[in-house]
């Protein structure tokens, strides 16, 4: 019957009745779809409440600002899935200004390695508005950067780039009103801004702030544990503390040297006897801050070329009584501790005024040094052992001893083959002084090829100290000349050296003229009379500037970085070229790269060694070469050994190299003749 009814609707009330189907299809079509976003968001809100509470509970359980940091990088990483996050500690430095300092402190979940980018942030302090920290540090809110090559505030890109990461942000930790830490985050794919991320680690800094403040209250409290009140320096228990941790880390890393210096004030009994406790206790404190500041002047043994010019801060204790002790790392060798026991004892040299007396104080210094395992003779211990911190400890007593009983003020060696190590070191720099006077350098030219045609096209200078009748190689001397303050003179009688042989040479050629590549230490970049002294020897070899091409390590990066580019640019304005030595092995200047006035990247030798042994390397010194293109410099490659290494480095569009291959570094007549031939190998047309 329905049916027939509805046979004879009319055509009007049909069409109002699919109408209503219609509509109310749609209506449960949107009541659905409403439901399920609101699942969706039900499901996204509770992921994020987790989030806040894993880092809550994470958080509260760890007993140190440090776990706590962890913890959170952690469970971020996990819950965006991304790879790569990393924390910064804010503090106020001494003109009151914040910086962030980085933690190394890492959630690393990457296949590939980032070590590029981890090196290049480890070494990085970020001051307000420096980069992507440095943004949210003044802005005070979370940051996104959506494209970190292309980004113009990212010093880090090169190396990000390095690493294949695209995306980050950061968001500050607060502590009431104050930023306590900042975390940052990476991916290796492009991610736009998401602003409701953004908006949940917001409230995930606040919490984390929270938890932060606690912990720095419990901090507080152990540090009342571990350093001396007096003082406030670090007692025996910390030292002891980090000098354990110094002897685990040389036995990963047993080339490198660490040091126990044992200091002890000599009369000090008679300080306390004639003035009084609270004298002596007086005494204590300035001799205390003003050995921190010797050591805080802690570029003696950095060294260019390596990474590990940046060593890791000493430690000052007080053990107790007018007992200091000193834990030195990374250094080179035992002269090093010897130069800085000399710095201590000059720092003490100035007289101190004490309850309205002035009073002259000295002290003995004994030091342990050695690489991990080797025994000190003396103090007793037996065979190869595991070297332990008390072993350390009393070697370097014993040393102190030594020097009180052979006259006091005077520092000893535990060891008296390290001691006789560390005489010969300053018996060298003597020598070099008197060498500088005479100029007993030798200059050594290695051809620079351009890998197109296999020409030369010019010649780097190399410096070879001849003493007594032997020849040393720069790796013997330099570092000593840096630190005796030479460096500068050896440069500049090099360059003038070098710049008369070209004037030789390309007074006898036909063709394009050469250029001359000489070597800059990092160590004189910063001396106001650099540029004038470069014009002066231009000019007085009739040198075309542009046929000269100056090259700096990565160094020269970690000192002042605007008074750096100050010299360069005036270096620049002379009209001669600026190449980067040895670019890839100390990361840290990666990030500052585009700022400097650079004409030159020299790809270390490193990477061109691994050119014939696997892709990785190929991949990245096709990087290298790349970023040099983007930037507008020309690539050099160094370290040519082989055919392979030079066909490859061709195919990889890499301009001009030189190395073994074509020909060692040799005397100026040799290079001559070298000019004679033109195409080198001369075996390889
Ligand atoms: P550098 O500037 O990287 O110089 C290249 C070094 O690599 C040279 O060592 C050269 O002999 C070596 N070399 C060249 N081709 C090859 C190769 O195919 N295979 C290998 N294994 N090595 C190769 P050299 O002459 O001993 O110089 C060492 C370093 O001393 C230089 O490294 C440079 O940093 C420094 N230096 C040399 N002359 C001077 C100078 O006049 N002033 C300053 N400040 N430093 C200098
Ligand atoms: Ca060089
Ligand atoms: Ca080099």
């Amino acid at each position: 019957m329905n049916r027939r009814r509805s046979d004879v609707l009319p055509d009007e009330e049909r069409t109002r009745l699919e109408g209503l189907v219609q509509e109310e299809r749609e209506a449960r079509r949107r009541a659905e779809s409403l439901a399920e976003t609101r699942l969706q968001d039900l499901y996204a809100k509770q992921q994020q409440i987790e989030l806040l509470n894993t880092i809550a509970s994470a958080a509260n359980q760890s007993d140190s600002i440090a776990e706590v940091l962890r913890t959170a990088l952690s469970a971020i990483g996990q819950f965006l899935d991304w790879p790569v996050g990393h924390a910064y500690l804010a503090r106020k430095t001494a003109n009151g200004e914040m910086e962030l300092t980085p933690t190394g402190i890492w959630h690393l979940h990457m296949p590939d390695p980032v070590e590029a980018f981890r090196e290049c942030t480890e070494d990085t302090i970020f001051r307000p508005g420096e980069g992507l920290p440095g943004r949210v540090l003044e802005q005070r809110v979370p940051v996104w950067v959506e494209h970190l090559e292309h980004d113009p505030n990212f010093p880090r890109r090169v190396a990000a780039a390095l690493s294949g990461l695209r995306s980050g942000f950061a968001f500050p930790v607060m502590v009431g009103h104050e930023i306590a830490c900042v975390l940052e985050f990476f991916t290796t794919e492009t991610a736009s801004r998401q602003p409701d991320v953004l908006a949940l680690l917001a409230q995930a800094g606040i919490q984390l702030g929270r938890v932060v403040e606690r912990n720095r209250h419990a901090e507080r409290l152990i540090h009342h544990a571990s350093h001396d009140p007096l003082t406030g320096l670090p007692n025996r228990r910390l030292f002891h503390d980090r000098l354990e941790h110094a002897i685990a880390r040389y036995t990963r890393e047993p080339e490198s040297l660490f040091a126990v210096l044992f200091v002890d004030l000599d009369r000090f009994k008679l300080v306390n006897d004639s003035l009084g406790h609270t004298a002596g206790d007086e005494l204590l404190t300035q001799v205390g801050q003003r050995l921190l500041t010797a050591l805080r002047q802690n570029d003696t043994v950095s060294r260019p070329g390596s990474n590990s010019s940046t060593r890791p801060d000493d430690t000052l204790a007080r053990l107790g009584g007018d007992e200091f002790t000193i834990l030195l790392e990374g250094l080179h060798e035992p002269v090093d501790a010897l130069r800085v026991a000399e710095r201590l004892q000059a720092v003490l040299h100035k007289p101190f005024s004490i309850a309205g007396q002035t009073v002259y104080v000295t002290v003995s210094i004994g030091i342990a040094t050695r690489p991990y395992g080797q025994v000190c003779p003396i103090a007793g211990t037996d065979g190869d052992g595991p070297t332990r911190a008390e072993d350390l400890m009393r070697e370097a007593d014993m040393a102190m001893y030594r020097a009180k009983s052979l006259g006091k003020a005077r520092c000893e060696f535990c060891d008296p083959g390290m001691q006789s190590q560390a005489l010969e070191s300053l018996h060298l720099e003597t020598d070099l002084r008197e060498s500088v006077e005479r100029n007993a350098f030798v200059v050594h030219y290695q051809p620079i090829m351009s890998l197109a045609d296999n020409r030369i096209t010019g010649f780097e200078a190399l410096v070879r100290w001849e003493r007594d009748g032997e020849l040393l190689s720069p790796d013997r001397f330099i570092s000593i000349a840096e630190d005796a303050g030479l460096i500068h003179l050896i440069d500049m009688q090099v360059l003038y050296a070098a710049c008369h042989q070209l004037q030789l040479w390309n007074a006898q050629r036909s063709g394009p003229p050469l250029t001359i590549s000489t070597n800059l230490s990092a160590r004189q970049l910063t001396r106001p009379e650099l540029v004038d002294e470069v014009a002066m020897i231009l000019q007085g070899t009739d040198t075309p500037p542009e046929q000269l091409r100056l090259e700096i390590t990565e160094t020269a990066t970690l000192g002042n970085l605007d008074e750096l580019i100050a010299t360069l640019k005036g270096l620049k304005a002379l009209g001669v070229s600026l190449a980067m030595d040895d670019f890839g092995t100390g990361y840290s200047s990666l990030s500052y790269l585009h700022r400097l006035p650079l004409d030159i990247l020299k790809i270390d030798r490193a990477f061109v060694a691994g050119l014939d042994r696997d892709e990785y390397s190929q991949r990245l010194v096709q990087t290298v070469i790349n970023m040099a293109r983007n930037l507008g410099l020309e690539a050099v490659a160094e370290g040519v050994e082989s055919n392979t290494h030079a066909a490859t480095l061709r195919a990889l569009g890499c301009a001009r190299a030189q190395g073994y291959y074509y020909s060692r570094p040799v005397p100026a007549e040799q290079a001559s003749e070298l000019l004679v031939v033109d195409r080198l190998p001369p075996s390889n047309p």
